[in-house]
């Protein structure tokens, strides 16, 4: 596989892990004469978590959102300049993950898909409504998933709100079984 910028191979990274259910993040760069020659994306779970927080900075490390939990995942591409044609290649890509993959209803929480949190959380909270799960059970796995319902970026009373809209407006636009689905739903 070759491309003309290293960006399209990242986003093809990108692309393959969302669809897998791990995330990415970027590693080492390698540059001579500075110009880059090699970059590595590894799996979010690479290395090992530090758990020591120094005690002046229990507070603050408290308000962000809690990492990614490393375990040392091997995962990870190596791409690299081709000096004579100027081509980005794979020169290498691990697939091997010591850690369970995310479903893709959650993928959005992920390390790396964390940019566009609002749209996704309706589409990810529609997927869950679509498959009939009920609005607490939903909301509660958002909350494993983001380690803690301060993470997850809207509240309970958001969510069933949200999910009321999305029941009404289904009911003024259905048809009568959508209507009856939506009233036994609705209990
Ligand atoms: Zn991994």
């Amino acid at each position: 596989m070759r491309a003309s910028s290293w960006e399209d191979l990242e986003l093809l990274y990108h692309d393959h892990a969302r669809a897998t259910g791990f995330s990415v993040r970027k590693s080492t760069i390698r540059k001579i004469d500075g110009v880059i020659h090699e970059r590595y994306f590894i799996c979010s779970k690479q290395g090992t978590t530090k758990t020591k927080i120094k005690e002046n900075e229990r507070q603050n490390a408290k308000r962000k959102l809690v990492p990614t939990k490393r375990c040392g995942c091997d995962a990870h591409i190596r791409i690299k300049l081709d000096v004579y044609s100027g081509d980005i290649f794979f020169k290498q890509h691990v697939v091997s993950y010591n850690h369970t993959l995310t479903r893709a209803e959650w993928q959005y929480l992920q390390r790396s898909e964390r940019t566009t949190t609002l749209k996704e959380t309706m589409k990810a909270i529609e997927g869950f409504e679509d498959a009939h799960i009920r609005s607490t059970t939903a909301y509660k796995y958002f909350a494993k998933h983001a380690r803690g319902t301060e993470c997850v970026g809207h509240t309970l009373r958001d969510h069933l709100n949200y999910v009321n809209r999305l029941r009404r407006k289904e009911i003024e636009g259905g048809d009568v079984q959508t209507v009856i689905r939506q009233l036994i739903l609705c209990v």
